[in-house]
C-alpha cells in the first residue's frame, strides 16, 4: 500500500491491467460489482488518464486502489519505483508507474500485484481454494505465470522474494518428440513458457490446441511438459491446490491429460494426488477484478 490512511467510504477502485485492455470496476467488500468497464491499452498516459476520468465519473470515493497487472512488475516495497513496470516488450510501458495516477487523483491507499498472484488469491479466497491451507495458480495462456498462496493467515498470503515469482521461466526436459523447436522465449528460448505458451503451439502446429483434433499429438507433448512442471512445483511447495488458467488450458480434455502427466511424473511421492488436486478455475468472469479486491483485501 501506499498513500494516505483510509478513508470511510467502503468502495473500492479495481483494475485488471492486461496488454490488450484494462477492465475496471467498483465494489465493496462483499464483492457486489456495481460497475464495470473495459478500455483498450493505449500508452500510460492515455490509459491511467482514462481510467482515472471513469472513476471520477463514477463519483468513486475509494477506500482503497487494487491493481492486478501484467507484469513484471516492482513489488519491492522498499524500491522508489515500486508499482512501475521495470521492462516489458510492449512498446510505451516500460518504466511505466500504474500506481501514481491513483494514488494521487483519489489520495487513497493503492495495493498492486500481478494479475496472477491477484487471481490466485481470489482462487484462494472464494474459488476453487475455499477449503484449501494452500493454492497453487498457473496461467497458461500468451505466457506463463504462477502464484502462491498459503493459508497461515486466514484471508491467504502471497509468496514474494524480491519480486512476484517467474514460475513460467524454470528449465524443463525436453519431450523425444519435440526436439527441433528452440522456443520463444526471449531471455531463455526454450523455458517451459518458451515451450508451451499459446505463441510456442501455434508456431509448432500452425493452429491452438483447442482448434487441432483430438487425436494430435501436440496434445499429449503439451500434457507432458505441463505435467512435468507441477511435478516440480510440488516438490517446492506442496500446494493442496493447484488451479489451472489461461486460454490453452480451454482445449477438450488437456485437464485429464494433465492430471495423468503429473501423476506419472511425481510417481506417487508427494502428499497431494495430482489427479484430486488440479482444477480449473473456480471464479468466472469477474475473476481479473475479484483478483484486484483480493489485494485490496490482504493488504487491510
Ligand atoms: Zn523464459
Amino acid at each position: 500500500m501506499a498513500g494516505t490512511s483510509a478513508n470511510a467510504a467502503s468502495e473500492y477502485g479495481l483494475i485488471e491491467a492486461g496488454g490488450t485492455k484494462f477492465v475496471l470496476g467498483i465494489a465493496d467488500a462483499s464483492r457486489a460489482i456495481r460497475a464495470r468497464h473495459q478500455i483498450p491499452t493505449t500508452t500510460p498516459d492515455e490509459t491511467l488518464g482514462t481510467a482515472v476520468a471513469w472513476f471520477r465519473d463514477q463519483s468513486l470515493n475509494p477506500a482503497a486502489i487494487g491493481i492486478a497487472s501484467f507484469g513484471p512488475l516492482d513489488l519491492d516495497p522498499a524500491s522508489p519505483t515500486w508499482g512501475h513496470i521495470p521492462r516489458t516488450p510492449k512498446p510505451h510501458w516500460t518504466g511505466a508507474d500504474l500506481v501514481t495516477p491513483f494514488a494521487k487523483a483519489f489520495a487513497c491507499p493503492v495495493a498492486i500485484d500481478t494479475d496472477v498472484n491477484g487471481a490466485a488469491l481470489s482462487e484462494y479466497r472464494w474459488g476453487a481454494g475455499v477449503d484449501d491451507k494452500s493454492l497453487l495458480y498457473l496461467t497458461i495462456g500468451t505466457g506463463i505465470g504462477g502464484g502462491f498462496v498459503n493459508g497461515k493467515h486466514a484471508a491467504g498470503h502471497l509468496l514474494h522474494g524480491l519480486s512476484h515469482p517467474e514460475m513460467g521461466h524454470i528449465r524443463i526436459a525436453r519431450h523425444p518428440q519435440d526436439h527441433n523447436y528452440p522456443g520463444f522465449c526471449p531471455f531463455h528460448g526454450d523455458c517451459l513458457e518458451g515451450l508451451v505458451a499459446g505463441p510456442a503451439i501455434k508456431v509448432r502446429w500452425n493452429a491452438s490446441l483447442s482448434d487441432l483434433p483430438a487425436d494430435h499429438p501436440a496434445h499429449g507433448i503439451i500434457a507432458w511438459y505441463i505435467g512435468q512442471a507441477i511435478c516440480t512445483f510440488q516438490a517446492m511447495l506442496e500446494p493442496a491446490r493447484i488451479v489451472l488458467g489461461g486460454g490453452v488450458m480451454h482445449a477438450p480434455g488437456l485437464i485429464e491429460m494433465v492430471r495423468d502427466s503429473a501423476a506419472e511424473w511425481g510417481a506417487g511421492y508427494f502428499v497431494g494426488d495430482p489427479r484430486a488436486i488440479i482444477v480449473p478455475p473456480g471464479l468466472g468472469d469477474n475473476a481479473g477484478l475479484l483478483g484486484a479486491l483480493a489485494l485490496v483485501l490482504e493488504d487491510e
